[in-house]
């Protein structure tokens, strides 16, 4: 039995970080260069085992390094890997030049992730063996949404982060139970800038939505309820990146665990406060005593 299955992303992040991106034809010599395992799917399996899920990851690496080291950096953080492949040929990877200004400018090859495009003999048992089953949109569509109507056919929660943003097709809208978009990412669903009317309108589509806010922390709409803002522990922050994923993962072991909405916010909303206090994406995620500790 496992409380959350993860269908999604595992990437390897190139990151160049130089004072000025070069422009086309030109060539400069960069201050650093790391490698860093990421994907939104990894981030999120790490965050929810770190949080204390038993988590499980259905994805696919390349047979390359970087598949070996992105399956060994889940199992690093106690993500069960069984139903991670191992594709033909590159694993996905994210190419990031960052200059001096914090400006980037990114390639993302999808390598296996772009092989996930449907799910395989007994992914439908692993996700029917689940509580909660996380997607985001970094795998093709039509696993996706084969990943949320097997969770529907099987009564498995469905929490869909809707990045990158994308217009959804309504056949997967209707699979998911709680959708959690960035204020950007709601405004690119619905057209609207205030994420209230956003979720609002959302709403139409998906019983439960959470926008997450940044510092500001969380907004959580459902039918027939007064709006609930969740605000966000007061920090400094150093690096948000993978904020989001932190805040998702927590928040999915919260809410299996049977907390209330309002309590699984604010666990979340500590687990992702301590993650940007710190430097990197899944390196930055904190353990359940932490978390604990914070939301104390
Ligand atoms: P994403 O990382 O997907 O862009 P957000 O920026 O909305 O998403 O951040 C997700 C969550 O991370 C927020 O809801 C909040 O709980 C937490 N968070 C992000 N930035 C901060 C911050 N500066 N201080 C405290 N918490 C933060």
């Amino acid at each position: 039995m496992t409380d959350i299955v993860v269908l999604g992303s595992t990437n390897m992040d190139l990151v160049t970080y130089v004072e000025k991106a070069p422009q086309r034809g030109e060539t400069v010599t960069g201050r650093d260069f790391r490698t860093i395992p990421g994907g939104k799917g990894a981030n999120q399996a790490i965050a929810a085992a770190r949080a204390g899920g038993l988590v499980s990851m259905i994805g696919a690496v390349g047979n390359d390094a970087f598949g070996t080291r992105l399956r060994a950096n889940l199992e690093h953080s106690g993500v069960d890997t069984d139903d991670l492949r191992t594709a033909e040929g590159a694993s996905g990877t994210a190419h990031i030049v960052v200059d001096d200004e914090g400006g980037n400018a990114i390639v993302v090859i999808p390598g296996a992730n772009g092989t996930l495009d449907h799910l395989s003999p007994g992914d439908e048992g692993v996700i029917a063996a689940a509580g909660t089953l996380l997607l985001q949109l970094e795998i093709p569509l039509p696993a996706v949404l084969a990943g949320a109507q097997a969770a529907r056919r099987h009564d498995v929660r469905t929490i869909l982060t809707p990045s990158p943003a994308q217009s959804l097709p309504r056949e997967l809208l209707a699979s998911v139970d709680l959708l959690v978009p960035n204020e950007h990412e709601a405004t690119a669903l619905t057209g609207r800038t205030d994420p209230r009317e956003a979720a609002t309108v959302l709403l139409d589509q998906v019983p439960e939505v959470v926008v997450t806010l940044g510092a500001a922390g969380s907004l959580y709409v459902t039918r027939g309820a007064e709006p609930l803002t969740v605000p966000a522990p007061k920090v400094t922050a150093v690096d948000s990146t993978g904020a989001g994923d932190t805040f998702v993962g927590a928040l999915a072991v919260a809410l299996g665990e049977g907390r209330p909405m309002p309590d699984a916010l604010k666990w979340a909303a500590a687990a992702a406060a301590l993650s940007v206090q710190r430097e990197g994406a899944s390196v930055a995620m904190p353990y359940r005593p932490e978390i604990e500790e914070a939301y104390a």
